[in-house]
């Protein structure tokens, strides 16, 4: 019994440390405004929110035509794809696309050698290009090349790499512009193509959501790591010294995973778990949010809560001692275990952390402590999205019914359904019924490979 309330009163103070009042959203919220303010005024000014302008300052119409490629790195799968586009009336007449892995060598290896990979991949792709594909006489090939990594953009279809992430280490490629390397890969294949338009998938997603529906302002990633883009006016970018675009819109990748606030709640444990990452001292709020850290939250709740209420017995199970052993998909697994008895959360204490004989009641303590960091993440997430809303001035009711639509993408949304949830409702809360009324978040299935064609196309050199 002295376990049982040394526990609760542990999961009493989590509940405490991890809440997020609604007064509390909105300060994040309007510190998310104020911080994107900073960030589109000077590259020096201190944000912790980069707001890269993206050089796309056309988003797709739905009038696009034409022959169009796309190639999407990001992860260890690349993907080549391609569409035929029919214009306002035919839209998108054919797509296909192939996905590739990346053998492990190639990830940690030389610049050359991924970009001949990658190049050669293209290459036979495009040799397999069907009767239903048209390319113009006398015209090359053009591409929109999604780059899920961070990088200095020099224009529309220019970058250089500042620095690997997600498991590649290629040190020669750093610095340098990642077109110019896949260009002369391209050329060292004999393929004639022509790069038009640089993206992340932040991007990619958000150019696909307006060729679906032309009131998506803002695209929202959600998996392994989260990150956003909108599209801003033009006019509002101080640090922006160009020409102003006709369309009047810039795409801001906000890269806002690095975002943080004074109001966030940051607990120990996510201090103890910065401080042991790859990254410590970077992408505060993706370590509150995303896919990548959620279960990683659970576990080191779990560990202290058996080490100091031994609710797991005398012994602390030693698999709970290592990082990342517990992923997100397990927590929302048990997070969504709905059989009387609980037997999935049973299942995987048991197959992930070689826990076993743990009564119902600890079994529904596990499933509370899933609960409380998923909604802190979600909710966390609807106030970023609340404060790209009000930076657009979308948070009110709207005149003449204008609707806004917020694209989303990513496994952490698509798949766990109690944190989506959780962020639509936090987001209807925080925008009140009748402004919400007006606000849609859609899911923009991969939208991010046929984005970065439609940029190719919108980018056309034959415009
Ligand atoms: P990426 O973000 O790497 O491009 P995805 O968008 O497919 O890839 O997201 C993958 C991430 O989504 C995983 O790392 C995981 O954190 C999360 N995820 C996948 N499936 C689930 C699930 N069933 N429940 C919760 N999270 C999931
Ligand atoms: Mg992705």
């Amino acid at each position: 019994a002295g376990r049982r309330a040394r526990a609760l009163s542990v999961i009493e103070e989590l509940e405490g440390i991890l809440a997020t009042p609604i007064e509390r959203l909105r300060l994040i919220a309007d510190e998310m405004v104020e911080e994107m303010q900073r960030g589109l005024t000077s590259d020096q000014s201190g944000s912790s929110l980069k707001m890269i302008l993206s050089y796309v300052d056309k988003l797709p119409t739905g009038d696009e035509k034409g022959l169009f490629y796309a190639l999407d790195l990001g992860g260890t799968n690349f993907r080549v794809l391609r569409v035929q586009l029919g214009g306002r009336e035919a839209r998108l007449v054919k797509q296909e696309y192939e996905e590739v892995s990346i053998p492990p060598h190639i990830m940690v290896g030389g610049s050359i050698e991924l970009f001949d990979f990658i190049a050669s991949a293209l290459a036979n792709f495009v040799a397999t290009e069907g009767e239903d594909f048209h390319l113009p006489e006398g015209r090359q090939r053009e591409l929109g090349f999604t780059f899920s990594f961070p990088v200095k953009q020099t224009s529309i279809s220019s970058g250089n790499l500042i620095k690997w992430t997600k498991g590649f280490s290629i040190e020669d490629t750093v610095g340098k512009d990642v077109v110019a390397e896949l260009t002369k890969a391209m050329e060292r294949q004999g393929l004639d193509m022509r790069v038009t338009a640089l993206v992340n998938d932040t991007i990619g997603t958000l150019a696909g959501g307006r060729y679906g529906d032309q009131d998506v302002v803002a695209a929202v990633i959600l998996g392994t790591g989260t990150n956003a883009a909108y599209a801003e006016h033009a006019n509002a970018i101080p640090k922006w010294d160009g020409l102003l675009p006709s369309s009047g819109e810039m795409v801001i990748n906000m890269e806002w995973g690095n975002f943080r606030s004074k109001d966030l709640p940051i607990t120990d444990y996510d201090r103890s778990l910065d401080f042991e990452s790859l990254n410590p001292g970077e992408q505060i709020y993706e370590k509150m949010i995303s896919g990548m850290y959620l279960g990683e939250i659970v576990r080191r709740v779990l560990l202290r809560i058996a080490q100091e209420a031994s609710i797991f017995g005398e012994i602390v199970p030693p698999r709970l001692e290592i990082p990342f052993i517990l992923r997100t998909p397990h927590m929302s697994a048990m997070h969504h275990d709905t059989s009387p008895d609980l037997k999935i959360v049973a299942a995987k204490l048991k197959d992930v952390l070689g826990i076993v004989n743990i009564p119902l009641q600890t079994r529904k303590m596990v499933v509370g402590i899933c609960d409380i960091v998923a909604k802190r993440g979600a909710r966390l997430a609807a106030a970023g999205i609340y404060g790209i809303l009000k930076k657009l001035g979308r948070d009110n009711v709207q005149t003449e019914k204008q609707k806004t639509v917020i694209a989303m993408d990513g496994g952490l949304y698509e798949h766990y359904s109690i944190f989506s949830e959780c962020l639509a409702d936090t987001l209807r809360e925080l925008l009140g019924e009748e402004a919400s009324s007006s606000v849609v978040i859609k899911l923009a299935n991969d939208g991010s490979g046929i984005g970065a064609a439609l940029l190719a196309a919108s980018h056309s050199q034959y415009l």
